[in-house]
């Protein structure tokens, strides 16, 4: 596989806390424009894989690259910079601010990235179908409507590897269809990788690929065979 094609690529990966170990040997190449689906018991180390493939936090064995870059050599300005140029964020609890609308909860986001922008801002939450919306503040809004401020938030800065880590945990049926649609439609257009993790098997067919987690070790991958859940 030619490494241009290759957005994520870890080799003998281990996250440590102390006596816990919360991931293990990962020895994982997902190719760009992919949709991986993480799956596993609650503790598995989902959220610890996702947080190391997004720079938020630093392995102690082995080596994660993203993008092509090589993330346990780069400075905390070098990760930071890497976080805000090649990844966006969606978490199950929305993290909006509760005092702002819509329109300036994405331009913060703007504001930490770069340049505030409000066509810009504007543009993207008419993407994910809240442009009339976008005076309104979390609390007057549904959770399918909070998770779209939130991806309209993820992709402003056109990342190439978008994390969500069980996005659609608090949503009803028809909201997380609504989600994922989304998310398949983004893709498409702009291009981006994606890793998901859920908990949900319907949520997990809408990916290409699912790895499933367990005491922080792949235990099974649906792209090297194995048995079906
Ligand atoms: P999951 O997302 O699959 O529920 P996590 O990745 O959050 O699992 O956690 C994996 C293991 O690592 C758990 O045993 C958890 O308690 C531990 N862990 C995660 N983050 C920390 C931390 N910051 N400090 C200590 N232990 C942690
Ligand atoms: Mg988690």
């Amino acid at each position: 596989m030619e490494e241009t094609q290759v957005i994520i690529r870890t080799e003998q990966l281990g996250r440590r806390y102390g006596a816990i170990t919360a991931l293990t040997s990962l020895d994982l190449v997902v190719e760009k424009g992919d949709w991986l689906t993480v799956m596993g018991h609650s503790g598995s180390g989902k959220s610890t894989l996702l947080n190391l493939l997004g720079g938020l936090d630093r392995p102690t064995e082995g080596t994660v690259q993203v993008a092509g870059q090589d993330l346990s050599g780069l400075s905390e300005n070098e990760l930071a910079r890497f976080r805000r140029e090649q990844i966006g964020i969606i978490f199950q609890q929305h993290h909006l601010i509760p005092y702002l609308t819509a329109l300036e909860n994405v331009m913060m986001a703007q504001y930490i990235h770069s340049v505030v922008d409000e066509v810009e801002a504007r543009g993207a939450l008419e993407r994910v179908g809240m442009g009339h919306r976008l005076r309104n503040r979390p609390g007057e809004l549904s959770g399918g409507e909070q998770q779209r401020v939130c991806i309209a938030r993820a992709i402003i800065n056109s990342p190439a590897l978008l994390l969500a880590d069980e996005p659609t945990g608090n949503l009803d049926g028809g909201a997380t269809r609504m989600v994922l649609e989304l998310l398949r439609e983004l893709r498409a257009e702009e291009g981006f990788s994606i890793v998901l993790v859920t908990h949900n098997q319907e949520v997990a067919a809408w990916g290409d690929r699912t790895i499933q987690m367990d005491d922080g070790l792949v235990i099974r991958d649906d792209l090297v065979g194995g048995t079906p859940a």
